[in-house]
C-alpha cells in the first residue's frame, strides 16, 4: 500500500470513530475551484501583494485601489464553483454534524451546503421534500452554517456607522466618488472581511476556539497554518486529547503534531475519506 493510500485508510477510520467533528479550512480548498490563494504566483495583482493591500492602511491611503482589487476578486470568485472538497465537508455537516471554520471570504463552503440541501437526495432526515433550488443561505439550519473566521468577500459593511449587508453586484472602482456609499449615513462602505492587523470578531472566534476544543477529530484542509489566530485553533482540539488530520500537498507548521497528515490535493483526497 502506498503511503497516501494508508494515510487515507488511517484517516477514514478516524473519521469514523470520532462523534465530533470540524474542519478548519483555508485558501487551499478554494485552489481546485479556480480561487487563487495568496502564497502562490497568482496571488499577486498589478504587482501588489495581498499584504499590500488587504489592510486598513492601505485602504485608508487609496479607497480607490483596494476596492478595485475587491472588485475584480469578486468577479473572480463569483464565477467559481464549489469543488468535491467543500461537497464533501457539507455532507459531514449534514450527516455527521461537522462544524466547518473557514478562514476563506469566498463564501464556497455555504454555497456546497445550500447545493446539497436543494438537490434532489433532499435535505437531511425528517426535513420532508423540498423545491429544487428553493433554498439559499438563510434556510441552511445552525449547525450546517460555515463559520467565516475572516467574513465574506460578498458583504459590505460601513466605515462610519453599524450598518452591513450582503452585496454581490460590480463595484464601480474608477473614481473615488464611484465607490460605494452607506445607504444610511452617506460614508463609504468597505468590504465586510478581516485585514491583516485587524482582530477578528471575538463571538466568532470564540465559538471557534469552543468547538476546536470540543471536537475529538479536526480536519485541517488547504491552510499553511502561519496566519493568526486561525493556526491556533487545531491546537485546540490537540490540547484537549483530540486528533488532527491534515490535507495539503506541502508541509506545514501543524504536519509534525498531524496524526495523518495527507499529502495531496484537497479536491482529490477529501472524497476518498467518505466513499
Ligand atoms: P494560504 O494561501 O496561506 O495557504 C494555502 C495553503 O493551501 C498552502 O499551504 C497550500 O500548500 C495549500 N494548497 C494549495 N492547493 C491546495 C489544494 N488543491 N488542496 C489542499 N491544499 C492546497 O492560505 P490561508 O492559510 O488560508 O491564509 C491566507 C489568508 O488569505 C486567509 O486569511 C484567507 O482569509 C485569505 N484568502 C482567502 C481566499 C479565499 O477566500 N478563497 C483566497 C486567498 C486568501
Ligand atoms: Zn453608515
Amino acid at each position: 500500500m502506498s503511503g497516501l493510500a494508508d494515510g487515507v485508510t488511517r484517516a477514514r477510520r478516524l473519521l469514523e470513530e470520532a462523534d465530533r467533528l470540524v474542519a478548519v479550512t483555508g485558501a487551499g480548498v478554494s485552489a481546485e475551484s479556480g480561487v487563487p490563494t495568496f502564497r502562490g504566483e497568482e496571488g499577486l495583482w498589478k504587482s501588489h501583494r495581498p499584504e499590500e493591500l488587504a489592510t486598513p492602511g492601505a485602504f485608508r491611503r487609496d479607497p480607490r485601489l483596494v476596492w478595485e482589487w475587491y472588485g475584480w476578486r469578486r468577479e473572480r470568485i463569483g464565477g467559481c464553483d464549489p469543488n468535491p472538497a467543500h461537497r464533501t465537508l457539507a455532507r459531514l455537516a449534514r450527516d455527521r454534524g461537522l462544524r466547518v471554520i473557514t478562514q476563506n471570504v469566498d463564501g464556497l463552503h455555504e454555497a456546497a451546503a445550500v447545493e446539497l440541501r436543494a438537490s434532489p437526495e433532499g435535505g437531511g432526515p425528517g426535513d420532508g421534500p423540498r423545491e429544487v433550488g428553493s433554498s439559499g443561505p438563510a434556510d441552511l439550519p445552525e449547525r450546517e452554517r460555515p463559520l467565516a473566521l475572516h467574513g465574506s468577500i460578498f458583504h459590505v459593511r460601513c466605515t462610519a456607522c453599524d450598518y452591513r449587508a450582503p452585496r454581490r453586484d460590480p463595484i464601480d472602482a474608477s473614481s473615488r466618488d464611484s465607490l460605494p456609499a452607506c445607504p444610511h449615513c452617506g460614508a463609504l462602505l468597505r468590504p465586510d472581511v478581516v485585514w491583516f492587523g485587524e482582530s477578528l470578531d471575538p463571538n466568532v472566534l470564540g465559538r471557534a476556539s469552543s468547538l476546536a476544543h470540543g471536537a475529538d477529530l479536526c480536519l485541517v484542509v488547504g491552510t499553511s497554518a502561519v496566519v493568526q489566530p486561525a493556526a491556533s485553533i487545531p491546537l485546540a482540539t490537540l490540547r484537549s486529547g483530540g486528533r488532527v488530520v491534515e490535507v495539503n500537498p506541502d508541509a506545514t507548521p501543524l504536519s509534525s503534531s498531524a496524526e495523518v497528515a495527507l499529502r495531496g490535493r484537497a479536491g482529490e483526497i477529501l472524497p476518498k475519506l467518505i466513499e
